[in-house]
């Protein structure tokens, strides 16, 4: 029987330009140009994709795109429970880039033994082996700031297989075949071949926001990688020390404050795709917690002020004791006309739309009174 060919598949519902307009991601497009265009300001490409645009899966902070037979989510709980702390196209997954620095540091939290990427499976200074090393360093960059834990590459070449305790308690040689034997193995391999017939393959895959779009637009959505990786963080060691790391240093979170250019258009916390940035039933503060931050930078594309910005270091103690800060408070006034909450700058009796109104009634009469009406 044939394999089914593994597809791009994108979720335009989950994609932050389907979220306004005004987003400027473009990190699919970045990563894949040769694969990923924007068409009507969503992405689009075609239908069947090769291991190259498996890096838009890899990149993409809401998790918007995935393949069709291949779940980085399920692939993490594999490779936990299976004896490899190998990640290589070869053995267990389509390519390394559909995996994000989330998923390597929860794998090299989770795991007792230090995991090790395969980096020769890939063309020396092509982007996506540049891309991948710029994922490896991040997170080891990261986990250096936690303890000891590092990732490796290429253990496989250079030393022979990992070893680790088989049931029984003896120390297990872990050979290729060994990996073969596994179910979860077998089925990736599956996934790498069915990968490889997709390569040819050219129809082109376009999207509309349709009415379920909509609704998975206004949904609060955690994309499942964050939700393992705070689920690690919980049950890592905690450092002695809280380091704080350059924000440029860290691409899938970051903490922010809010100036006083704010003017509580509640742009940002209505159209955050998590619900990182929040408010009350009034609308009189802006909540943030950075652990639930992809920055994604919707809020900053859509602030017209530019009055939400980011924090110079980000603060390790945030990854493992997450908190929700007061980004901003507002003082909240009855307009004296309509009855509607309104943010109070100083003075005013009546919200802006009262006032612009009551503006163009003046302007209507006085131009009224010059008519001689
Ligand atoms: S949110 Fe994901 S799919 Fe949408 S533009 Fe950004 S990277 Fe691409
Ligand atoms: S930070 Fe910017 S986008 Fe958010 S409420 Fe204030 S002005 Fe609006
Ligand atoms: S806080 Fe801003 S950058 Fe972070 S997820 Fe929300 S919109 Fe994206």
């Amino acid at each position: 029987m044939m394999q089914k060919a593994m597809r791009l598949q994108f979720d335009p519902g989950l994609c932050v330009r389907a979220k306004s307009k005004f987003s400027e991601c473009t990190k699919c497009v970045d990563i894949c140009p040769s694969s990923v265009q924007l068409v009507d300001n969503l992405p689009s490409f075609a239908r069947l994709t090769g291991v190259e645009a498996a890096a838009c899966v890899g990149v993409c902070p809401a998790g918007a795109m995935r393949l069709s037979d291949f779940s980085a989510t399920e692939f993490f709980f594999h490779f936990l429970k299976s004896k490899v702390r190998f990640i290589s196209p070869k053995i267990n997954l389509p390519c390394v880039s559909v995996l994000s620095v989330e998923h390597l540091l929860s794998l090299a939290l989770a795991s007792d033994e230090t995991i090790s990427v395969d980096l020769d499976s890939y063309e020396k200074g092509s982007s996506l082996l540049l891309h991948i090393e710029a994922m490896i360093e991040e997170a080891n960059f990261i986990l250096s700031s936690f303890g000891n834990k590092r990732i490796e590459t290429n253990l496989l070449d250079l030393e022979p297989p990992s070893r680790s305790l088989s049931s029984d308690g003896e120390p297990e040689e872990i050979s290729r075949r060994a990996f073969l034997k596994q179910a979860t193995l077998k089925e990736a391999l599956k996934h790498k071949i069915a990968f490889d017939d997709a390569l040819n393959a050219d129809e082109i895959e376009r999207f509309e926001i349709d009415a379920g779009v909509i609704a998975t637009i206004k949904e609060k959505h955690l994309p499942d990688k964050r939700k393992i990786l705070l689920t690690t963080l919980k049950k890592a060691e905690i450092p002695e020390n809280f380091e704080i790391l350059p924000q440029e240093e860290i691409g899938f979170v970051s903490q922010k404050y809010v100036t006083e250019d704010c003017t509580n258009c509640q742009m940002c916390y209505r159209l955050c795709p998590t619900g990182a940035l929040s408010s009350d039933s009034r609308f009189s503060l802006i909540h943030f917690d950075a652990m639930l931050c992809l920055k994604c930078h919707l809020c900053h594309d859509v602030c017209e002020p530019d009055a939400i910005l980011l924090q110079d270091g980000f603060e390790v103690r945030e990854f493992f004791e997450p908190k929700q800060r007061v980004l901003a408070l507002f003082d909240i006034k009855r307009c004296h006309e309509c009855g509607a909450n309104f943010t109070y700058r100083g003075g005013e009796q009546i919200c802006p739309r009262c006032a612009l109104e009551e503006e163009e009634a003046m302007m209507l009469h006085s131009n009224a009174k010059k008519m001689g009406f």
